[in-house]
C-alpha cells in the first residue's frame, strides 16, 4: 500500500513538473519568436552635402550611400526577426529649406531618428576619399561610446574584408574614428566607408552594381551574425 503512494505522489510530481516545464517553455519559447530587433541603416550624406566626389565620374557619395543602404534595407527584410529603419531613402538632406544651418539640422535629425526607435544597431553607409589616390578598401569604424561597438565593427569588418581580400588582396582591421554619427548615443553603432571614392579602380566596383550587391550582402551578414549571436 505503501509503496502505491510512493507511486502516485512520484506520477503526481513527474506531472506537474511536465505541467510547468510545458508551460515556461511555450512562453518563452513565444517570447523569444516575438521578438524583434530595429537595425537603422543610416544611409550618409544627402541634399546639398553629396559628400566625396568620384575622381573619374564625379559620382556623388550621397547617391552611392543611399544605394547600398536600400540594398541593405532589403536584405535585412525578409529577416523574420528584424525591423529596419532607413534614415533617408531619398536623395534630399534631413533639413528643412527654410534651415539656417542645413548640415547640423541634417545630423540632428539622423541622431532623433535613432534616438525614437531604440534600436538593436546602427550601422551609417559612407564611402572615402583621400589625398594620396593609391588608397583602397572597405573599412569599418567605431566609437568608444558603447562596449559593443569594438566587437560590432570587428564582425562587420571581417565581413566586408571577404571583399577586400577578392578585389584588393588584402585585408583590414576596424579602427576608431570620431564620426557624430556613431557617437551621438549610446545603442551598439558602426560606419561602413565602402571604398575610396578618389581611387578609380574603387570608384569602378563602386559603380558595379554585381559589387555594391556584394557589400550589401556581407554587410547584412555581419548584421545578422551580431543579432543572432549576442541577443541585442
Ligand atoms: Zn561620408
Amino acid at each position: 500500500m505503501k509503496s502505491i503512494k510512493i507511486f502516485l505522489a512520484v506520477i503526481l510530481l513527474l506531472g506537474c513538473y511536465l505541467c510547468v516545464y510545458t508551460t515556461v517553455h511555450a512562453i518563452l519559447g513565444n517570447a523569444l519568436e516575438n521578438h524583434r530587433y530595429v537595425v537603422v541603416i543610416d544611409a550618409g550624406h544627402g541634399g546639398i552635402d553629396g559628400g566625396a566626389v568620384g575622381i573619374k565620374t564625379g559620382v556623388k557619395e550621397s547617391d552611392l550611400t543611399l544605394e547600398i543602404s536600400k540594398l541593405i534595407a532589403s536584405y535585412l527584410e525578409a529577416s523574420s526577426t528584424i525591423d529596419v529603419v532607413l534614415t533617408r531613402d531619398s536623395p534630399d538632406g534631413l533639413y528643412s529649406e527654410k534651415s539656417k544651418n542645413k548640415k547640423l539640422d541634417d545630423l540632428n535629425k539622423r541622431k532623433s531618428i535613432i534616438l525614437s526607435y531604440n534600436p538593436c544597431l546602427v550601422v551609417s553607409i559612407h564611402c572615402n576619399k583621400f589625398p594620396n589616390p593609391n588608397r583602397r578598401g572597405a573599412q569599418v569604424f567605431f566609437s568608444n561610446t558603447n562596449e559593443s561597438n569594438n566587437y560590432f565593427a570587428s564582425i562587420l569588418q571581417m565581413n566586408v574584408n571577404m571583399l577586400n581580400s577578392k578585389y584588393l588582396n588584402r585585408t583590414f582591421s576596424a579602427l576608431m574614428g570620431d564620426y557624430f554619427i556613431i557617437k551621438c548615443t549610446s545603442f551598439t553603432s558602426a560606419l561602413v566607408e565602402c571604398g575610396f571614392l578618389s581611387n578609380s579602380e574603387d570608384e569602378k566596383l563602386l559603380l558595379d552594381p554585381i559589387y555594391l550587391d556584394e557589400l550589401a550582402r556581407c554587410i547584412h551578414a555581419g548584421i545578422l551574425s551580431f543579432v543572432l549571436n549576442i541577443i541585442c
